[in-house]
């Protein structure tokens, strides 16, 4: 049963459950939670659900294997082509969705990071919204539904997916076959984010963080080339500069933990370093420090430039 496969979310996949059950589905739901708690997968379940022969899901009719393998003819996924998503492309969606279902009673569509609708496309969107050609399904994932434009957000059925714990992503981490210690640390780290976890222990981000965090601490305004060669090498692997700040934080999250007389140390095996920075740091410092890493984690997320952001960070970081 496809919404058996998701981890957490109860809530939300009794909402999604119950409107399939009793037959009435809104015509488009937005989804908002972090990256990588589960949207996507919850929003797949939802419409192999809806999909399914039996209504259940159940893995095993020909629709279900379909959805499970990623090619069902009537399942149309969009994302931003670019930063945002463009008009075209929802013309393009909306000229799909009038079509005929081929196989399912409908048709359906998931679009990715919704808040990268531009105001034309989004205008274009509302009447598909209001009311879907053929009674289509539209699914919507957001990391912040307050960012979504309000016209599309008002036609859509809101539901909020929580962080997941840490102990469930610890448990997810060791079922796919993650050593457990490094499932506990990755888990602290990724703070709710399934796919944040995965991809920390598939790169050689955990045991590159020292390092990493090290070199964040060590910035100076002494050594001005430093830092800027610093801010160089990072933002040449622009992949993985959000994943990097991320780390950071939570890191400075640990120091100010235990400067609050608090044990609850997310990265538990740079404990060394964390006890030193704390024995060198104020409170005051380290929510400055957290702000600084936050305010260039942000403007990323804006597509700011990576090298510009980085190199105000630094010199704010060795200021605090
Ligand atoms: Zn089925």
């Amino acid at each position: 049963m496809a919404f058996e496969r998701i981890l957490g979310h109860e809530r939300c996949v009794s909402v999604l459950r119950r409107s399939i059950d009793s037959g009435k589905t809104a015509h488009a739901y937005l989804f908002e939670g972090i990256e990588g708690c589960g949207r996507r997968t919850t929003a797949l379940a939802f419409i192999q659900t809806l999909f399914c022969a039996s209504n259940t899901g159940c893995g095993d009719c020909p629709s279900c294997r379909k959805m499970i393998s990623g090619n069902h003819p009537d399942l149309h996924l969009l994302e931003p082509d670019g930063t945002f998503i463009k008009i075209d492309q929802i013309r393009a969606l909306q000229k799909e969705l009038s079509l005929r279902p081929y196989e399912a009673s409908r048709k359906a569509c998931i679009i990715k990071d919704a808040e990268q609708l531009n105001i034309s496309a989004a205008n274009a969107m509302l009447k598909t919204l209001e009311e879907p050609p053929g009674n289509a399904v539209i699914v919507l994932l957001t990391t912040d539904a307050s960012a979504v434009l309000s016209t599309i957000r008002s036609r859509c059925q809101l539901l909020r997916f929580a962080p997941l714990s840490n102990d469930t992503v610890r448990d997810c981490l060791v079922e796919r076959g993650v050593a457990p210690d490094t499932a506990v640390t990755a888990a602290a780290v990724a703070r709710g984010s399934i796919g944040k976890a995965l991809e920390i222990c598939g790169q050689e981000t955990l045991s590159d963080r020292q390092d990493r965090i090290a070199e964040f601490s060590a910035v100076s305004l002494s050594d001005i080339a430093g830092l800027f060669t610093l801010s160089e090498r990072i933002s040449a692997e622009k992949n993985d500069t959000a994943a990097i700040l991320d780390t950071f934080v939570s890191y400075l999250r640990d120091v100010q933990t235990l400067l609050y007389g608090g044990s609850d140390i997310a990265n538990r095996d740079l404990l060394p370093l964390i006890e030193r920075e704390a024995a060198r740091l104020t409170p005051d410092r380290v929510m400055k420090r957290i702000a600084s890493v936050m305010a260039a984690r942000q403007a990323l997320q804006y597509n700011a430039n990576t090298r510009l952001a980085l190199d105000l960070l630094f010199i704010r970081l060795a200021q605090c």
